[in-house]
């Protein structure tokens, strides 16, 4: 049965929505930079506000923890509700992106708002996704006077520099991660109509492809088709990895067949995607060939290639040369590893070589896990009944196309528990870039939600895990 002051907290949330805008509003002064050393102090100083507010707010044992080499991490918890309740995750991140050489509109550190969205660096990438936590989190306690489950907060600051300490905090600091269900708030949502949850990530595998036939550049008039051209042996054997329309052949993958159909829902039309992928007026989006957009950029591996020393125009001369290279990037499907794309990869790669040449093939350092869940069972039916009273909407299970190292990470730590992936951002967020904005009503719902979570999830018997 639902709390019998659900309605009043929903209220009490909705009235102070303003308040709640002016205080994200004031963590998003702080120019919380976590890839610039000039700007260490101000996640220092970012953390230790909301510490504070978290304090202030209710939470108990509200602390900045800090590592060696590391920039903090905020830690609270209010565990009122008793054993019998589980105990919730929630997760979000207070560093920023860059902003430097950026051309923005406005000033990036001074939130203003236009046409009903918040632009700032971080708006919703990620404060505004944990603020809209800490926001319904509040509610609660001023009109319930309690939360209805166990909460914990962990909130990071080097999820932009790739979250390289995450791994120590967990190491360090169990405690503070031990918990039923999680939610991780830094995702987004395919509109700012439909919900999303986040259940896949592509990963990103990268190598180099490298050919040798000569022991230095000869003359082509005197020995043009006796001696191999690199360069053309390299293309006619990346060409063997790469389908007609241009996409790698290798390690394609069979998706759910429910997952599929649902995919055609994503709003990712020929529009979208020329608008996103800047294309130019006479070029089409790839052939779907019966597979949704949304299918090909979060649930299939896909390959760019990143350089080549293939001759550049001012290296223009009449020589077959010694050596060509490529560094290819492959985006991996969600569940397959570099190993697997690594099989695939020699497979095709290293054998008859055109040209008979030389042929290596060596990984490169860049590399992120890809990460593939299934949400199911009693906690996202709790999540999709607390979306739909907010949204009017189910959440639509959506992947994404980069990679996000901490999903990643608490993907192969904590995938056995319930992980709800959820956010503020849309796609007009712009996140990483210049004019990065949050929908206001996106926000709005966004707190409204995570009010019904709390209370739907405390309800959901059999969540709390017997030791
Ligand atoms: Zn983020």
């Amino acid at each position: 049965m639902a709390h019998p002051e659900i309605e009043n907290i929903k209220k009490r949330a909705e009235e102070k929505f303003d308040a709640t805008v002016a205080q994200l509003v004031s963590y998003l002064k702080i120019p919380a930079i976590s890839c610039d050393t000039a700007h260490y102090g101000d996640v220092e100083k970012l953390a230790s506000v909301v510490r504070g507010d978290l304090e202030q707010a209710g939470f108990d044992n509200a602390r900045v923890l800090t590592l060696d080499g590391a920039l903090p991490l905020v830690a609270a918890e209010r565990l009122k509700a008793g054993p019998d309740k589980p105990t919730v995750l929630i997760y979000g991140h207070l560093d920023l992106q860059p902003v430097k050489g950026e051309p923005w509109e406005t000033p990036p550190h001074e939130a203003v708002e236009k046409n009903g969205r918040l632009y700032a660096r971080g708006s919703a990438d990620d404060m505004g996704g944990w603020v809209s936590h800490m926001a319904a989190l509040s509610s609660w306690l001023e009109v319930a006077g309690e939360l209805p489950l166990n909460v914990k907060l962990v909130i990071e600051g080097e999820e932009e520099i790739g979250s390289p300490n995450l791994e120590r905090y967990m190491d360090a600091h169990p405690d503070v991660f031990d918990a039923d269900l999680m939610v991780l708030t830094d995702c987004e949502n395919p509109s700012p109509e439909i919900p999303g949850l986040t259940v896949s990530l592509r990963g990103l595998y990268e190598v180099k492809l490298e050919l040798e036939a000569l022991t230095s550049d000869v003359h082509s008039g005197l020995w043009g088709n006796m001696g191999p051209d690199v360069s053309t042996s390299l293309i006619k054997l990346l060409s063997r990895i790469i389908d007609d329309d241009g996409r790698l052949n290798l390690g394609r993958q069979t998706v759910d067949a429910a997952w599929a159909k649902a995919a055609w829902d994503v709003p990712m039309g020929d529009d979208v995607i020329r608008t996103g992928a800047h294309l130019i007026d006479a070029v089409e989006p790839l052939p779907t060939r019966d597979r949704a957009p949304a299918e090909w950029v979060w649930r299939q591996p896909a390959l760019t290639v990143l350089s080549t020393t293939l001759p550049r125009e001012d290296q223009h001369k009449n020589a077959l040369r010694a050596k060509a290279a490529a560094t290819l990037s492959i985006r991996l499907a969600p569940g397959q590893t570099k190993k697997d794309m690594r099989a695939l990869l020699e497979e095709q790669l290293l054998t008859n070589v055109p040209g008979g040449c030389k042929v290596t093939l060596t990984d490169m350092p860049a590399s992120a896990e890809s990460w593939l869940y299934e949400p199911q069972g009693p906690a996202f039916d709790a999540a999709d009944r607390a979306y739909e009273k907010a949204w009017g909407k189910k959440l639509l299970q959506i992947g994404v196309g980069g990679s996000i190292p901490f999903v990643a990470l608490f993907g192969r730590r904590f995938g056995d528990l319930p992980l709800i992936l959820n956010g503020v951002m849309d796609p007009e967020t712009g996140a990483h870039g210049p004019n990065e904005s949050m929908h206001l009503g996106v926000f709005k719902k966004a707190i409204v939600a995570n009010v019904y979570l709390l209370d739907e999830l405390s309800q959901v018997p059999g969540l709390v895990r017997r030791k």
